[in-house]
Parts: structure tokens; C-alpha cells; sequence
């Protein structure tokens, strides 16, 4: 294992305590991480400040450069990126290294915007021109589920824009965060990227610090809204990407095994342990039988192991909070529905549970209405579109949604209605760095991606000229 660092003003230290992090499919202990005090926290923010000024005026070409360097160094340390995010996240080693490679492309896509001036009016009376400034200190708070794709979702526009950043991982996944600090620490000019660790303890000094101009945060609904009262009291703009409850809605023309394995693929990626995972499957009467019986075939066929055993399609669950969390949901749903695939927790160490198809449920059921972001997905029985369409507007989130079926003109028409900032056709969980990515209602405020993503780490000025 390397020795993990904190990165603060350039400088690679140790932290002012420590802390230990686990391997999930196993329980051992991986590393022992540095973990970072409050005056730590306030020496990065200080010298992402101090970074600010000479940051914000380099010309935006060679930042651009820069942030490209960095998804050069990630893409020459893919593998042992990839390792390691197994080993911390639990995820198999092949979806580990999807999510390398997918960052990389992400930060080189997001490299590529440009802030350009904008003329607004231009007459014998006046010249009005409109700037893009950076904010200053944008700190992001990343959670435990894509400890490094959501690093490259928030780094390249932050930076890009001329903030520099203070990068706080969530505390049971900092290692890949902590290599990546060390392998880019010699390409920033100092405090330009900060990184540092907690125990949780952290967030709300971060959020509520009087340096800090943003808080770019993802995580859940309730920590979302202790980042936005904490950033109150200096008026911090803010993006928060929050939970979902991702609805899958399946009308009766669909074909059922091609939406099963769609909705299996979309439901249990990561063990399901991904804010934008189908969460609840409404499927029409006239095929619900066949598509449980193809979706508990696919659950039956999942490998469910230790990530970095080959073979492995399903990781442990990412950490004991969770683990816990899926099975007071299974308990919940043994009463509320009829258990046809998995519900069994693997007796054994690490944080297992295979697998598991919930028919038979309806709204009621908690394990429908509330977010479980874990490998249980409810399968509910419906005969009427607009009732299905009223209950899942009802609930609190709006993240994303899918309409599944063989009538595009209504399928069009289902997805319109969808009260989330993203609604797929005949898929799930796909998703680009050029197309505007956020949630509605209580899954967020504000967008990531696309220019309207850039947009959120500045701050509009016009100048207003007399001719
Ligand atoms: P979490 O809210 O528990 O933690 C997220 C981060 O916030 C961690 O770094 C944590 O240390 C930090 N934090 C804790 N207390 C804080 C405080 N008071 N102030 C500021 N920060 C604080 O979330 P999690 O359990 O790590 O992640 C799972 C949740 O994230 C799920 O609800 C999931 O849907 C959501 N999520 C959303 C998206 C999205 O893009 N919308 C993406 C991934 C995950």
C-alpha cells in the first residue's frame, strides 16, 4: 500500500490524527489513512485562497492544459487505480476500471468548454458585454459510492473556470482519493488543489467556512440539507446532487426479457449502490409474471464475491452502515412483499447480500417509497399508466426515471410527464459529460455537465458601457 498523504498548499502531509479504512468484501483493515484536523481544514482552505488570484488569471488555455494533465496521469495509473478502488469500494475490478477510464474521459470532455464574453447589446447608446468570473474556493464533498468519477465530474469545471478546491472524500473511501492528491500534487501550482480527509466531522466546517465562495456536494437528501443551512450563513452558491428514488415504468407492449435485463443491468450496477439506479420497477399486469420470472433468472446468474475475484459480476455492499441499512429494508420487505430471487444475507465476512427481486409490493411498501441504494429491487404490479405516473410524481425525488415499452409516440408522452431532471426510453443510467445532469424536487439544486454546468462554478458580470 503507498502512504497515504493529505495534499495541502502543495505540500503532501501527514494528517493530525489517523484513521482506518476497511476493505470491504473482507472487513480487514487495507490502510491506515491520514485523517485531517479542523486547523488542517482551514490551512487548505487558506491556501486555496491564497492559490486563487494567480489561478484565476492564467489564460484559460493553460488551465485547460493542466486539467488535461490530470486525466494523463490518472489514465498512466489506471490499473492501480483500479485495484485499489476495488479493494476500498468493493466494486468488481471490472467495473472499478470502467470508472478510471470513464473519468478520464470525463475530465478530457470537460476540458474542452470555453467561458466566452458575451455581447448582450452593442448600439450608438451603449456596449453591454457579459463576463463569467470564477467564484473563488469551491469545496467538494464526494461521496462513497464513485469515489473517483465524481471527482472528475466536479474538478474540471471547477478548475477550469479558475476556483482552485478543496476535495474532501467521504471517510470509508479516501484512498483513491489521497493517490490521486499525491500523483497531481507536482502538476498545480500549489494550494490549487487541496485534499483532505474526516471522519465526517469535517462537512460542516467546510460548508459553513467564510473562505469558501461554493460548495459542490453529492450525497444524500438529509446531509444535503445540512450543507445548505450550513452554506446560509454566507450566501455559498451551491450544486447538490442528492438522492433518488428512480422509477422504471414498463407498459404492456414491452418485450419482457429485453426490459428485464435493461432493468436488470439498470438496478443493480455497483450493487445498486448508484444515485441514479432503478430503485422501483412498475411493470404492467399483462407481463409482470414473465418479466419476474426473467429478472429472478438474472439475479440467480449473479456471482456475488469479493471484486478482485475474476468472475465476480456483484461486490459487497460498500460499508457496515449500509449493509445494515439493506437489511432492516429486506426484513421490511420479507413483510410488505414476497421475496422471489436473493434476500439472503451470505454468511460469511464482508459486507455481502445477494441479489434481490421484491414482488407483489405496492406503494405502501417502504422498500417503494424510500431510497434503499443497495441490491433490492421491489417490482410492482400496475393496469393504469396515470395512476402509476400520479404516485411516482408524489414522492420526494426527481432524480431520473425510465419509460420502457414499443410506442415511441407514448412512450414520449409517459416520459414528458416524469417530474425528474433525467428520463431514459428503453434504458437506464446513461448519461454524458454534454448533457445537463441534475435532480428535481429533493434530489438537488442546480446541474452538473454541459456549458449550464460550467455556468455554476462562476459568477455573472456585466459590464454596462456608455458610448
Ligand atoms: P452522505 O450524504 O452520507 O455523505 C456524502 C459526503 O458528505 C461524505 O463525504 C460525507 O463525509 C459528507 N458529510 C457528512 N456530513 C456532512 C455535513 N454535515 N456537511 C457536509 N458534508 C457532510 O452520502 P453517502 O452515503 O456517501 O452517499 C449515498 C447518497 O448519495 C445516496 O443518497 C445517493 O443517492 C447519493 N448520491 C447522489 C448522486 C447524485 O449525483 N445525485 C450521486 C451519488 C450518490
Amino acid at each position: 500500500m503507498p502512504d497515504f498523504k493529505l495534499l495541502i498548499g502543495g505540500q503532501l502531509c501527514e494528517g493530525a490524527g489517523t484513521m482506518e479504512v476497511l476493505n470491504p468484501a473482507t472487513e480487514e483493515v487495507l490502510a491506515v489513512a491520514p485523517r485531517a484536523s479542523g486547523e488542517q481544514l482551514d490551512a487548505a482552505v487558506a491556501a486555496a485562497k491564497a492559490a486563487f488570484p494567480a489561478w484565476a488569471a492564467l489564460p484559460i488555455e493553460t488551465r485547460r492544459e493542466k486539467i488535461i494533465a490530470l486525466a494523463d496521469r490518472l489514465e498512466e495509473r489506471a490499473d492501480e487505480f483500479a485495484r485499489l478502488l476495488t479493494q476500498e469500494q468493493g466494486k468488481p475490478l471490472a467495473e472499478a476500471a470502467g470508472e478510471i477510464a470513464y473519468s478520464c474521459a470525463f475530465i478530457r470532455h470537460l476540458a474542452t468548454y470555453d467561458l466566452p464574453e458575451k455581447i448582450i447589446e452593442d448600439n450608438d447608446k451603449r456596449i453591454v458585454r457579459q463576463f463569467r468570473r470564477p467564484l473563488g474556493v469551491v469545496g467538494a464533498i464526494i461521496p462513497w459510492n464513485f469515489p473517483i468519477l465524481i471527482i472528475a465530474f466536479k474538478a474540471p469545471f471547477a478548475l477550469l473556470a479558475g476556483n482552485t478546491l478543496v476535495i474532501k472524500p467521504s471517510p470509508t473511501t479516501p484512498l483513491t482519493t489521497l493517490l490521486l492528491g499525491e500523483i497531481i500534487a507536482d502538476i498545480f501550482p500549489a494550494g490549487v488543489v487541496n485534499i483532505i480527509t474526516d471522519l465526517n466531522d469535517l462537512g460542516a466546517r467546510l460548508t459553513s467556512h467564510p473562505d469558501v465562495a461554493k460548495i459542490s456536494f453529492t450525497g444524500s437528501t438529509a446531509t444535503g440539507q445540512k450543507v445548505m443551512a450550513g452554506a446560509a450563513g454566507t450566501i455559498k452558491r451551491i450544486t447538490l446532487e442528492l438522492g433518488g428514488n428512480d422509477a422504471a415504468i414498463v407498459l404492456p407492449d414491452a418485450n419482457p426479457e429485453k426490459v428485464a435485463s435493461g432493468l436488470y443491468s439498470g438496478a443493480f450496477l455497483n450493487a445498486g449502490q448508484v444515485c441514479l439506479a432503478i430503485k422501483r420497477a412498475y411493470v404492467h399486469d399483462s407481463i409482470y409474471e414473465e418479466v419476474c420470472a426473467h429478472l429472478v433468472r438474472l439475479a440467480e446468474d449473479a456471482v456475488v464475491d469479493d471484486g478482485m475475484k475474476q468472475g465476480t459480476t456483484m461486490g459487497p455492499l460498500q460499508n457496515r452502515m449500509q449493509y445494515e441499512k439493506l437489511q432492516e429494508f429486506l426484513a421490511d420487505a420479507r413483510k410488505e412483499g414476497r421475496i422471489i430471487a436473493g434476500g439472503q444475507v451470505e454468511d460469511r465476512p464482508g459486507y455481502f447480500i445477494r441479489p434481490t427481486i421484491v414482488a407483489d409490493v405496492d406503494d405502501s411498501a417502504r422498500i417503494v417509497s424510500e431510497e434503499q441504494f443497495g441490491p433490492i429491487l421491489p417490482v410492482v404490479r400496475f393496469d393504469d399508466v396515470d395512476e402509476v405516473l400520479a404516485n411516482v410524481n408524489a414522492g420526494p425525488y426527481g432524480l431520473g426515471g425510465s419509460v420502457w415499452g414499443e410506442d415511441r409516440e407514448q412512450l414520449r408522452h409517459v416520459a414528458r410527464r416524469m417530474e425528474s431532471g433525467t428520463v431514459w426510453i428503453n434504458k437506464h443510467l446513461d448519461f454524458g459529460p454534454n448533457m445537463p445532469f441534475g435532480g428535481a424536487k429533493q434530489s438537488g439544486i442546480g446541474v452538473e455537465f454541459a456549458e449550464e454546468g460550467l455556468a455554476e462554478f462562476t459568477q455573472i458580470q456585466v459590464i454596462n458601457e456608455a458610448r
